[in-house]
């Protein structure tokens, strides 16, 4: 870290130190000097209209943010807190994102917010068609393989790593030893909840920079018809566990044609909110791999009820005190497609480089290439090229609402299939796409043109002097 860099990082940390203490004497007067002193570190992760809207919230005394700041106040070890809010808004939220929009114009490719990575492709768990269970333990990566992503994300400006797998947790001394090691990155494993035990919750206190997303799919009977007999209740269990010592936790939703009404209900929002979960992380189901089942796809309709149900569960006077995003219908907060680097890759537990978790194809690993050398690959620059996609950013996806998109460019750049269940060709994937695709384009023309829409702070490469020079020239 740069003397500059550690000495932001002290006097955040003495702030932040020095208001904790004294928070819960007067939640209300101290929450709003917390956000007045910490606006300098809060800056770098929310815009200022956002932090005027939660000092509102907070002088009104009531409505569901200041109901959530409560909660997360009360729940959440200060210690924690303090540290988490280090890593994410100094490391990651000013720190980081500088760095990363400089250094787009210097390497003239994405350079992500974030890595995704897969610690390894095993999994305790069988879940019903999903690749890791029947993949088992056959790829790993090294904890020096894990160090040099985040040693070479470092210096591209990437302060955030999430994993994924298998199940991550099944490394979780090497974890957390990258959190240890890393003070200045947030860390957040994707986890079915199984491994999470006491010893780990103390480690997590310990180190204050991971927090968890557990996988849930609305009640026990349909998280278990899914994911296999007392998932449930394993996930239940750990969320008690996780509330009782303080951690931050989250939940991590996959929404299908057969679930979206249960995991969008008021009655389970309301049974998460009262375990302690702070976020919740929603993923439209993606028909990736031969046992894909792709009548699991939500239909147009549902997808028209996640747009307004997000929209009404995150505001403050309708909502509910807990933060839900769904990488899907909510594009158009960061230009739609975040794929290959323009917010996020994924490394997957072989090595491979891949634009996104979803999209099992890759032209380089990093056991062979430096991640700036894949960032630049073919693959990486042909997201880079042609994102956005689509302008209408409720059609984000080159596979899910662009297919057409996703052959073109493995046609174009040569690039392998990785699906570590066996090879599945571009066209094999994108025909599972072809219906929904067709049927959601008017659907999402009519909600896009009839609905306000923000202006994301991005970057695209249409808008750099090389992009429109080549506009110009076709
Ligand atoms: S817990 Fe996750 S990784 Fe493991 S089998 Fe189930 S869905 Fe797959
Ligand atoms: S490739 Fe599709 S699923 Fe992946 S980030 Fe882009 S839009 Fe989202």
């Amino acid at each position: 870290m740069k003397l500059k860099e550690s000495l932001e990082r002290k006097a955040a940390g003495f702030t932040l130190d020095r208001l904790l203490k004294y928070i819960n004497k007067d939640p209300q007067k101290n929450i709003l000097r917390l956000l007045n002193r910490t606006e300098f570190l809060l800056g770098g992760i929310f815009p200022k209209k956002n932090l005027d809207a939660m000092k509102e919230v907070i002088r009104a005394g009531k409505g569901v943010y200041y109901d959530f700041a409560m909660n997360l106040l009360r729940d959440t070890d200060h210690d924690y807190l303090k540290k988490f809010l280090l890593a994410a808004g100094v490391g990651a939220g000013i720190q980081g994102t500088k760095k990363v929009r400089a250094n787009r114009d210097v390497y003239h490719c994405n350079i992500p917010f974030l890595i995704l990575m897969d610690p390894t492709s095993a999994c305790n768990c069988r879940c019903k068609g999903c690749w890791a269970a029947e993949y088992g333990h056959k790829n790993s990566l090294t904890l020096d393989e894990m160090r040099s992503v985040v040693s070479q994300g470092k210096a591209l400006g990437t302060h955030i790593y999430m994993l994924t797998g298998g199940e991550p947790l099944l490394r979780k001394k090497d974890l957390i030893t990258l959190c240890e090691e890393n003070p200045d990155c947030a860390f957040l494993a994707y986890t079915n909840a199984t491994l999470i035990d006491e010893a780990f919750c103390d480690e997590l206190l310990r180190v204050g920079n991971m927090t968890l997303a557990l996988s849930i799919e609305g009640s026990q009977k349909t998280t278990d018809a899914r994911r296999g007999e007392g998932m449930y209740d394993a996930a239940v269990r750990a969320m008690e566990l996780l509330k009782q010592k303080g951690v931050l936790f989250g939940m991590s939703v996959c929404y299908t044609r057969e679930n979206v009404d249960m995991v969008t209900s008021d009655a389970f929002l309301d049974k998460m909110v009262s375990l302690g979960v702070k976020f919740g992380f929603y993923f439209n189901y993606m028909p990736v791999g031969s046992n894909a089942l792709p009548e699991l796809i939500p239909t147009p309709e549902q997808r028209t009820h996640m747009y307004r149900w997000l929209r009404r569960t995150r505001n403050g006077e309708t909502g509910k005190p807990l933060f839900v995003m769904d990488f899907q219908d909510d594009g158009e907060y960061v230009g739609g497609c975040i794929a290959s680097g323009r917010r996020y890759f994924h490394i997957n537990a072989a090595g491979d480089m891949e634009p996104c978790v979803f999209i099992h194809f890759s032209d380089s690993n990093i056991r062979e290439k430096t991640l700036l050398e894949g960032l630049q690959s073919p693959l990486f620059m042909a997201y880079y090229h042609q994102q956005p996609f689509n302008d209408n950013h409720l059609r984000p996806c080159p596979m899910l609402e662009n297919p057409q998109c996703l052959r073109a460019i493995i046609a174009e750049t040569g690039a392998k299939s990785t699906n570590l269940e066996g090879e599945e060709t571009a066209d094999a994937l994108c025909a599972k796409c072809d219906k929904f695709a067709a049927a959601w384009a008017p659907v999402a023309g009519e909600l896009w043109e009839n609905n306000p829409h923000p202006n994301p702070k991005t970057q695209f490469y249409r808008d750099t002097p090389e992009g429109k020079q080549q506009a110009a020239q076709q």
